[in-house]
């Protein structure tokens, strides 16, 4: 596959400082699709450089030309979705249907709304006998996974142009490809040089770099809570702004009443898309207990319509999980929940090929809030079901983890199922099966991280006020 041998850096792709080269590996073959450059701190310090020079031009620049520069990158997105849809498949493993419609869709759906919001944002409020300024916080250091090698990229960039700021991302050390083409975009749309800067590198390598960088203002990282802490650390350390995207176990809670065959197909779909690798994947499913054993055999009939198989075949809708750390990672806890004494229903440890990190579909019935399995993130095709004993019971099961940033709640009727919501300690409720919207806030309670993207919250994280007293 074609890679770029050097960091996108002022308006330019330049030679790394290095020479470390990062080996990138189609999942569903293992076999090595290109390389690209590893960066360094000084690659890091080029890029933050560039950044920062670029920072009084862009914050100047008047909000709607930064909207239709923003219009412009949404349209080259568009323009090639198809190339961008292979590469993600390529280097992530998800099935080429669901690459070009959620990979890349969304991306552009987000896009297309902070071209919108940055036109007609309020970047100045009146309170009183002031005048308050939203300003840009300045230089962004962007660091996101893998598991939405688009979307997260667009999620931080798109807002933080919207705001005024300037950028340097930091991508997946999994899926640079995706990252490189979205700096092809960048350039092709327009944007002015040193606005969006791109280092690819691994974590403990350039991504500590950016975040312990004093020419970065406002660090927003999108992964594990694990390195989501230390990245807090170090912000907090240097008073600098951080946003933190983390995990989630998030509980889908069916109440009685409730359309059940529904509720639990979209259930198993929600974790079978992307091979469980969501952040809000409903990995918990929560069923009455009356209702437990018809809910069982209903997953495990909606599971079996989910095997694994080549990404890029049309059928396909199981991809392969990401790399051979998550493919062992994954089977683990798969392990572990046989050995804490759940029940499988489908699936199981077995890789289903001999080539490919395949997992296979998992689902585990008489799961116990304490188990591993309940407790932890597994980030693949994995399902836990729980039994409730009346809505108490499940309402403290649902808020029972360290983590709170995805939820679903099914009923009989929407009041029902929003009553219950309005309990949950979460970030994010789907009623009854609600659509994902790309302009509500994003982000988690508890462990789940600090502060909020997409739309306009999202966009508020890259401002900064300023009260004039008059
Ligand atoms: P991760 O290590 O947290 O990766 C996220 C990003 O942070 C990547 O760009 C990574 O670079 C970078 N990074 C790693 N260590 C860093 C450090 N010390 N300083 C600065 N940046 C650093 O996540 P992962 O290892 O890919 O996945 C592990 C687990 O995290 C998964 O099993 C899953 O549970 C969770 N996860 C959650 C999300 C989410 O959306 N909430 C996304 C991905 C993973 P490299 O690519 O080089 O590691
Ligand atoms: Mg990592």
């Amino acid at each position: 596959m074609k890679a770029h041998d050097g960091m996108y850096i002022g308006g330019q792709w330049r030679p790394a400082a290095g020479r470390e080269r990062i080996e990138v590996r189609n999942p569903a073959d293992e076999q090595i699709l290109a390389e690209v450059p590893a960066g360094t701190a000084e690659d890091v310090d080029a890029a933050v450089r560039a950044a920062r020079a670029a920072l009084p031009g862009w914050a100047a620049t008047a909000p709607a030309e930064r909207a239709a520069l923003i219009g412009a990158l949404r349209d080259v997105l568009t323009a090639r979705k198809k190339e961008i849809a292979e590469t993600v498949t390529a280097e992530l493993g998800s099935p080429l249907g669901f690459s070009e419609a959620v990979h890349v869709g969304s991306p552009i759906a987000v896009a297309s709304s902070y071209a919108e919001l940055a036109a007609s944002y309020a970047f100045e409020e009146r309170i009183g006998n002031s005048t308050v300024l939203l300003e840009p916080v300045g230089v962004v250091g962007a660091i996101t996974p893998w598991n939405y090698p688009l979307h997260q990229v667009v999620a931080k960039v798109a807002p933080a142009l919207a705001a005024g700021c300037t950028l340097v991302l930091k991508p997946a050390e999994d899926t640079p490809l995706t990252a490189q083409l979205f700096a092809e975009a960048v350039h092709e749309a327009g944007i002015p040089a040193g606005v969006f800067n791109l280092v690819t590198g691994t974590g403990p390598v350039a991504g500590q770099a950016l975040a312990a960088h004093d020419g970065v203002d406002l660090v927003s990282f999108t992964g594990s809570t694990a390195v989501g802490r230390q990245i807090g650390a170090t912000a907090g350390a240097a008073v600098k702004r951080v946003a933190l995207e983390l995990g989630g176990k998030s509980a889908n809670v069916i109440l009685p009443g409730a359309d059940l065959p529904k509720a639990v197909a979209a259930g198993v779909g929600h974790v079978m898309n992307n091979s469980g690798q969501s952040c809000n994947a409903l990995t918990r499913m929560l069923v009455h207990r009356d209702q437990y054993e018809e809910a069982v055999s209903l997953a495990a009939a909606a599971v079996a319509k989910y095997p694994t198989g080549d990404p890029r075949e049309p059928g396909t809708r199981l991809g392969p999980v990401v790399n051979a750390k998550q493919h062992e990672r994954v089977r683990g806890y798969i392990a572990r929940g046989i050995e804490e004494g759940a029940r499988l229903v489908a699936g199981g440890p077995d890789a289903p090929h001999a080539q490919g990190y395949f997992v296979a579909p998992t689902v585990f019935a008489d799961v116990t809030p304490e188990m591993t399995i309940a407790q932890e993130e597994i980030f693949g095709p994995v399902l836990s079901i729980l039994s409730y004993e009346d809505e108490e019971d499940a309402l403290r099961i649902a808020n029972g983890t360290v983590y709170g940033l995805g939820g679903a709640v099914w009923a009989a009727d929407q009041e029902t199922a929003a009553a219950f919501a309005r309990r949950m300690d979460t970030g994010q409720v789907d009623i009854n099966g609600g659509r994902f919207n790309v302009r509500a806030p994003f982000g988690g309670y508890k462990q789940s991280g600090v502060g909020r993207e997409l739309g306009p919250h999202g966009l508020s994280e890259y401002l900064q006020t300023k009260s004039l007293q008059f």
